[in-house]
């Protein structure tokens, strides 16, 4: 049986002043029932570690490089991350294939990376408007999942986030039955590829305006695990009520 997981993504936002909204989750949920991971900056990820040290909540990074180590400049390696206290990675969010013009390929080799420091990869796949419109959705999240997963994968350590790019940020939620047929779709290449062990304990999270009043719909989905929320992660108030929905 698959452990429910509330993933928060705090993107370019925070500050050290906003650790009281984790210090307020952790109290909220002394004794969670689910698995709690949230991704602060860079700059907050060793004093958010310090503060959970006693809680099962988790803090991850947003991103990691594929080296080890070396001449790349402003780039955090995932031993780095590890060392400050991170326990999972966020690869491949839309925000940094665009931005960054990451594919693929370069999502793979950042998981083996985060694999071989032993961080939880938590990797993001996702269309957009025009490739849902013209009926390519399934292509587009077959091909980011068979390249940018890489064989490094167990089922403790992959996590994949289905994050429709139209959703990000947008109000706009897929309805159940598209969820549905995306995640379904994600766990049966998962089994194909790495066999039933791998393939069904790979937790797989939906990401896109989830909210307070739309999370237990979204969580009522087949093969949904969880959860990465963005801006409802920011505040306490907002992520309690999407955790205790799971
Ligand atoms: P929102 O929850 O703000 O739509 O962001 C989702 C996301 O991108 C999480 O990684």
């Amino acid at each position: 049986m698959r452990r429910k997981l509330a993933a928060g993504n705090w993107k370019m936002n925070g500050t050290l002043a906003d650790l009281e909204q984790i210090e307020a989750l952790i109290s909220a949920h002394p004794d969670p029932s689910v698995d709690l991971l949230l991704c602060p900056p860079a700059t907050l990820i060793h004093p958010a570690a310090a503060m959970v040290r006693d809680h099962p909540l988790t803090i991850g990074g947003q991103d990691c490089h594929a080296e080890t180590g070396g001449a790349h400049t402003g780039d955090i390696a995932a031993a780095q991350l590890a060392d400050a206290g991170a326990r999972a990675v966020i690869l491949g969010h839309s925000e940094r294939r665009e931005d960054h013009e990451e594919d693929s390929e370069c999502v793979r080799a950042k998981a083996r990376a985060a694999h071989a420091a032993g961080l939880m990869a938590v990797i993001c796949v996702g269309e957009s408007l025009a490739q849902r419109e013209a009926l390519n959705t399934l292509d587009i999240i077959g091909g980011q999942v068979s390249a940018s997963v890489p064989d490094t994968a167990t089922g403790e350590n992959l996590v994949i986030a289905y994050e429709p790019i139209w959703a990000i940020g947008t109000g706009r939620i897929p309805t159940p039955d598209q969820i549905g047929e995306v995640h379904d779709f994600i766990r049966a290449r998962l089994e194909r590829r790495f066999g039933a062990g791998v393939g069904r304990s790979a937790r797989l999270l939906y990401g896109g305006s989830v909210k307070p009043d739309n999370a237990a719909t979204v969580f009522a989905v087949s093969n949904v695990d969880g959860a990465l929320v963005g801006g409802a992660s920011l505040s306490a108030a907002e992520f309690s009520p999407i955790i205790a929905a799971l």
